[in-house]
């Protein structure tokens, strides 16, 4: 029937970094024809200074985070860019995570923490893509959808297709 195209331009975590899983999960394809790769990226104005942790909580010296902004399970509290624990709540001044003593003792060291988001970006692999449209139909980007269906590979006959090998 053809193949999905992702256009990175629209999808939600290609072009805004949005957490987005939606055209994999309703693949029905078994093993699916989407697949995911994770990436972890700093949000906007999203680096703190530590000023002090009470228990799994660091209080920011910075006082104007959204109160709940981070708590939805996508968002994390990295140190040195990497080290990272997962935030379960926050508030205007405060990050609740899950801190082990490494955690504690990196951030105490070196006072920066960031607040990354989880993303999955999706892709789609053209050896399995049956061209269903079933992404095209769920993708929640209204308009001209974020993941879409054409001809490509409609017809298999050998002068037609996309890949010079399959
Ligand atoms: S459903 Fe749409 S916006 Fe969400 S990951 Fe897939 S292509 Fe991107
Ligand atoms: S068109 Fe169908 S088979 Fe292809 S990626 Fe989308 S849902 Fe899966």
């Amino acid at each position: 029937m053809g193949t999905a195209f992702v256009d990175r331009s629209r999808c939600l975590p290609w072009a805004m970094d949005k957490p987005c899983i939606v055209c994999e999960e309703n693949c029905p394809l078994s093993p699916k024809a989407i697949f995911t790769r994770e990436e972890f990226s700093t949000v906007r104005d999203g680096i703190f200074t530590a000023k002090e942790f009470r228990g799994d909580t660091i209080e920011t010296v910075e006082n104007n985070l959204k109160p709940t902004k981070f708590a939805g399970g996508d968002y994390y509290c990295a140190v040195e860019g990497s080290v990272r624990r997962k935030i379960e709540a926050n508030s205007e001044n405060s990050l609740t995570i899950s801190a082990d003593e490494q955690f504690r003792n990196l951030a105490a060291k070196s006072g920066k923490i960031e607040v990354q988001v989880r993303l999955q970006r999706p892709y789609v692999d053209i050896e399995r893509c049956i061209g269903c449209g079933i992404c095209e139909h769920e993708c929640p980007v209204s308009g001209r959808k974020a993941i879409r269906v054409s001809a490509e590979g409609e017809t298999r006959t050998a002068n037609r297709r996309l890949l010079l090998e399959r």
